[in-house]
């Protein structure tokens, strides 16, 4: 636990003596955590002026991130998601409504962007280790790829059931999940009253308010020297996701094999470097980098300049960096 201006406990606790004895007095200032969840770096910041509230906040918030992280994890054996993916090609399994919506919001996605986004793209993904520099060949890929189909998740909302309507069906929700997570992050935040706090996971990164009166920064880096940035964002009340093919990927024979699924071929998506998102919500700017970096730079703005509250900054496979038309005003 980091408190950012006043960093010990006693000191902390001083002040909240001295908020109870001057009771109108206000001494807000940032709390926030870090913390290793899902496989990535969850960070959380919030402004508040009790220490034993934002404390409770703050635990509550990591708390979710790995309540999400135990439900939805495919590699975790006794997760929903594990279940499902264990039973549900042999016939209709139970679900929880969360689980249910979860499902739907992907469909919804996948509908959207002509199936780039396709949690079934795990059928053939499942098969690559990039720690391990593992990939399947040619004909384990063809043998597989006939299961990559949003459509063979089926959902049943009256029984509260999934199944999926072919053998080699497996999901994964890493493409919306950490989204998802940082969403219902900002809800626990938002419901305690607190109006200026920053959740991320990895990628992921939603802002409500600003920072004291200065925006937040959100930087995008540079997908060929990821300790450096190339545009930092300021920001109020907004999601921002990126998806990048350095995140995890290994080079064979100058090929980068990297996370992101085109699930028309089975390999990875090449048309672009990274893929940054801005809107309301994380759920969906979650989605939609991994949707954009699949459709590639030019079907992928064509997308996000047909939706309202969507912005994108693409840096594509030479390294341009590309702005949504709404952006491309905005800039200088
Ligand atoms: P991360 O924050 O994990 O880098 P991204 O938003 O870049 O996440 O999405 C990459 C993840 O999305 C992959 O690790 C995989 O779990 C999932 N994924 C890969 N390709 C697709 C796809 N075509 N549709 C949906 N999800 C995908
Ligand atoms: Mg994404």
């Amino acid at each position: 636990m980091k408190v950012d201006l006043l960093g010990r406990r006693g000191v902390a606790a001083r002040l909240l003596s001295l908020v109870l004895l001057f009771p109108g007095a206000s001494f807000a200032q940032w709390f926030s955590d870090t913390q290793s969840i899902m496989g990535t770096r969850v960070h959380a910041e919030i402004w508040h002026e009790d220490a034993r509230v934002a404390q409770q906040v703050l635990h509550d918030v990591m708390q979710e991130m790995r309540r999400i992280e135990a439900v939805y994890s495919p590699q975790i054996e006794n997760s929903e998601l594990s279940r499902l993916n264990r039973d549900a090609p042999a016939g209709w399994v139970r679900a929880s409504d969360e689980m249910l919506d979860l499902l739907a919001k992907s469909a919804q996605m996948s509908e959207l962007t002509g199936g780039a986004f396709d949690i079934t793209f795990a059928s053939v993904g499942r098969y690559y280790d990039y720690r391990e520099r593992r990939r399947p060949d040619r004909a384990k890929i063809d043998s597989r790829i006939e299961a990559i189909n949003y459509r063979y998740v089926e959902l049943d909302f009256k029984k509260r059931r999934v199944r999926f309507a072919h053998p080699g069906v497996y999901v994964d929700l890493g493409g919306i999940a950490k989204g998802y997570a940082v969403d219902r992050c900002i809800g626990i935040v938002r419901a305690s009253g607190i109006e200026q706090a920053s959740v991320a996971a990895g990628g992921d990164s939603r802002i409500i308010g600003d920072r004291r009166g200065e925006p937040w920064t959100v930087g995008v880096r540079d997908p060929r020297n990821p300790s450096a940035m190339v545009v930092v964002l300021p920001l109020t009340d907004t999601a921002v996701s990126t998806s990048g093919d350095y995140e995890r990927f290994f080079v064979e024979d100058g090929v980068r094999y990297h996370h992101i699924l085109d699930p028309a071929t089975g390999d990875s998506a090449r048309e672009s470097w990274s893929v940054t998102i801005l809107g309301p919500e994380a759920t969906y700017t979650d989605a939609l980098s991994t949707s954009v970096f699949v459709l590639g730079p030019i079907a992928g703005m064509q997308l996000i300049d047909r939706l309202d509250g969507i912005d994108a900054i693409v840096i594509d496979k030479t390294g341009n960096l590309l702005y949504s038309s709404d952006l491309a005003e905005l800039k200088p």
